[in-house]
Order: structure tokens, then sequence, then C-alpha cells
């Protein structure tokens, strides 16, 4: 699992994101990074809110 250190210092989450803020953190770092795969509980999250993770 590699961890692209330059994205994650340029995209930190605050201490206490919302769901979606931390939804559309994995979506942007899904593309990026591959050190944490997408959480589960995240995109059910993502999919009752109707947010597109394309
Ligand atoms: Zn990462």
């Amino acid at each position: 699992m590699a961890i692209n250190i330059r994205w994650h210092s340029a995209h930190k989450l605050s201490a206490e994101p919302t769901v979606e803020e931390k939804i559309e953190w994995h979506r942007v770092h899904e593309k990026n990074c591959d050190c944490t795969p997408f959480p589960k509980k995240l995109k059910d999250e993502a999919a009752s809110r109707g947010i597109s993770l394309k």
C-alpha cells in the first residue's frame, strides 16, 4: 500500500469532519492514493444521501 504523502499533506481532513466531508475526502483520495480503501460504511452513507462517487 503506497501512501501519496504529497497528496495527504495537501488534503488534511478537519479534526471532526462531517460525513459529507469524509465522503468527499475519500472520493478524491481514492483517485490519488491507495493507502486506505474507501470504507464500505461511507459508501453506504453516500448511497443513502444520493451522492455519486464517480
Ligand atoms: Zn492515502
